[in-house]
Order: structure tokens, then C-alpha cells, then sequence
């Protein structure tokens, strides 16, 4: 199987079988089950093998508590595998269907249960604490014509897989790792930083209008803080094909915040100038909208990277080696921590320390 890795290593928060605690033996596991990249929210997921997608999980479901995911039969030419993503925003594949390494799948988000400094979160957006992938997950199969109680089979929402007049047997079940495998010798390399092509709007829009274009109008506003609303339908991460009253009140507040005349929160050729612009300056390498995207960190290295982060951020150039040996040390590091913890919260900046999953 050729997989890559979906983001750089330096994204790494957590790898395969890592903590061994208590939150996986309840689950009956020996530890992780993939590895996780923490990135923005938001991040367009790119596939990291070809194959064909047949499931989607919670696609759908409003509910952001619910862990959605998206899987992939793939086949080499001696084996197969199923390859998964979880903790995903938005789907963008359909099962029956396959798609080449590098189309983008869908993009990262923190749905499902997933962890913040070591707490469950409860929130999901906005903020997205916890935002990771997990994934990919990967699990040999094998295709068989009869089911053999005792095994596990690859299931879709509906029920057993059966493709063909074939099923799915998961080849280990009970390694450990509910059948998964680290997936980190099978990748062959890195893929390129994703760019989707920008969307711009290409017609007006008012009161009682629906279409894609609006979804992706209030999108831009949730993400630039002119919030359409805090919760429920319209919120980020559940936005709407429809311009109702929210939607135009928040198009006023960004007119009102861009000196854009009248404030009416009509969506006419001014405003959408002025956005069109913007999202065409911002995918042309300008200034990312997302401080996230600025920053990685490493999974073992992850005291040391914030360590050093906050030293920059101070002006401070540490001597080489001595972050390590604070770390590694005896020293009290944890007082430090918290205190870095707590500058980085002052700095704004938004972080996962992932314990699980
Ligand atoms: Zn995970």
C-alpha cells in the first residue's frame, strides 16, 4: 500500500499505541490506535492512499459530539486495508466512489470525544479545543465469501459490508488495537501542503435566498468572528444553505466593521468585492488566517516546543541544549508549565495536549 502522511511529523501529538492508561483499557485497547496530527480546524484533509470510500460516518449529524469519520478499502497488490480518518468537520467523499491520493476528503475538526489538556472536551466549536486527525487508521482485511462467527467484519452505517457477494474480515481483531496496525512504516512520504481552490461569490445574496454559496458566506463570517449566531443552526461548524435574519445581521456587522455603506446586510456587489478580495489575497500566500497554522508540535517534544515558543515570544534565546535538561530534569518543570500554559492562554493561542484519541 502507498500511503503518505497526511501532515508534516512535526504535527504529531500522539502515535500508535501510546498511552497505555486507563481511557483505552476501558475500551478494551493496549493503547492508540493510529496516529494523530494536530492541526487547525478547519485543514483540508487531503487522502493519504487511493481507494474507495465506502462509509461515512455522522456526515450529517448536527450533533458535533459524534465522532465522524470517513473509510477507505484499499488494495495493494498482495494486500488490503482499511484506511480511516476520524474526528473529522466537514465529508467531502461519497462511498461508492474512489479517490486519488491527494483529493481532498474532507477537513479536520475535533467531533467525537477528544481530549484538551488532558480533559474531555465538551465544547466542540467554537475554539475547537482538542482538533486533531486521527488517522490514518489503518486495519488489514481480507475478502472473504462466508462469515465465520467469533470474526469481525467491516460495517457501514447500515450494516455488514458486502461488496460483490464479498465480505471484509478484519485479519487481528484481537491484537490489541481492535485490529489496527501502526501506520507509520507504511508511509512513503510526505504530502504537499493542500491548497483548495479558492471560493469566491459569484452573485448576490438577501433574505430567503438558499444555496451552497450561502453556506460558504456564512462560513467566512463565522470564521472572521462576525458570528451569525453562537449556537444552534448558522453556528460555526453548522452553517446553513439558507440567508435568513441572522445571516444578514452578521453581513451588517461586517459591513459596519469594513466602512461598507449601507449597513443593511444585503450581500451586493460592494461586499462581495471587498470578501472576494480578501479570499483571493489570503490563497495567494498572504496572511493566514488561523494562527494555528503558524505553529506545530512535535509529540515527544512537546514541553520542549512550548517551551521555546514562549522564549521567542519573550525575546529570550535559551542555550542550546539547556530546555532538555529543564525538561528532563529534576528541576520543577511543572510549575514552569503551568506558567508557560499560562502565557500562551494570555498570547491567545489555541492548543490540543492530546491524552487519547
Ligand atoms: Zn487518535
Amino acid at each position: 500500500m502507498k500511503l503518505y502522511r497526511p501532515f508534516p511529523r512535526s504535527t504529531v501529538s500522539q502515535n500508535f499505541g501510546a498511552n497505555a492508561n486507563a481511557l483505552y483499557a476501558s475500551q478494551g485497547l493496549k493503547g492508540h490506535t493510529s496516529t494523530d496530527f494536530v492541526v487547525p480546524c478547519g485543514t483540508p484533509l487531503p487522502n493519504c492512499a487511493e481507494g474507495l470510500c465506502y462509509s461515512v460516518l455522522n456526515k450529517d449529524n448536527p450533533d458535533l459530539s459524534k465522532y465522524r469519520a470517513a473509510y477507505f478499502l484499499v488494495e495493494s497488490d498482495k494486500d488490503l486495508f482499511e484506511v480511516s480518518y476520524g474526528h473529522l468537520g466537514e465529508i467531502h467523499c461519497e462511498p461508492g466512489k474512489t479517490y486519488p491520493v491527494g483529493a481532498i476528503i474532507g477537513t479536520t475538526s475535533n467531533t467525537g470525544d477528544v481530549y484538551s489538556y488532558g480533559e474531555k472536551v465538551t465544547k466542540h466549536r467554537p475554539g475547537c479545543p482538542g482538533g486533531h486527525l486521527h488517522g490514518p487508521q489503518i486495519r488489514p482485511v481480507r475478502r472473504v465469501t462466508k462469515r465465520t462467527k467469533g470474526k469481525r467484519y467491516l460495517e457501514t452505517g447500515t450494516g455488514v459490508l458486502k461488496q460483490a457477494g464479498a465480505y471484509y474480515e478484519v485479519l487481528d481483531q484481537d491484537n490489541g488495537y481492535a485490529g489496527c496496525v501502526d501506520p507509520e512504516p507504511f508511509f512513503v512520504g510526505e504530502l504537499p501542503k493542500a491548497k483548495p481552490a479558492p471560493v469566491t461569490f459569484k452573485r448576490d445574496l438577501d433574505l430567503r435566498k438558499s444555496g451552497e454559496d450561502v453556506r460558504e458566506l456564512q462560513r467566512y463570517l463565522n470564521r472572521q468572528g462576525f458570528l451569525v449566531t453562537k449556537s444552534g443552526p448558522g453556528a460555526p461548524g453548522l452553517e446553513t444553505d439558507y440567508f435568513g435574519t441572522l445571516t444578514r445581521a452578521a453581513v451588517a456587522q461586517f459591513q459596519r466593521a469594513n466602512g461598507i455603506m449601507p449597513t443593511a446586510g444585503y450581500f451586493g456587489p460592494k461586499t462581495r468585492a471587498v470578501i472576494n478580495s480578501r479570499i483571493l489575497a489570503s490563497a495567494q500566500g498572504g496572511e493566514p488566517t488561523n494562527p494555528m497554522e503558524k505553529i506545530s508540535i512535535a509529540g515527544t517534544g512537546t514541553y520542549v516546543l512550548l517551551i521555546s515558543l514562549v522564549l521567542n515570544l519573550a525575546g529570550i534565546e535559551p542555550e542550546p541544549g539547556s530546555i532538555e535538561a529543564l525538561v528532563n530534569g529534576t528541576v520543577a518543570a511543572t510549575g514552569l508549565i503551568l506558567m508557560i500554559l499560562g502565557q500562551l492562554k494570555r498570547a491567545d493561542l489555541k492548543w490540543g495536549l492530546l491524552r487519547k484519541d
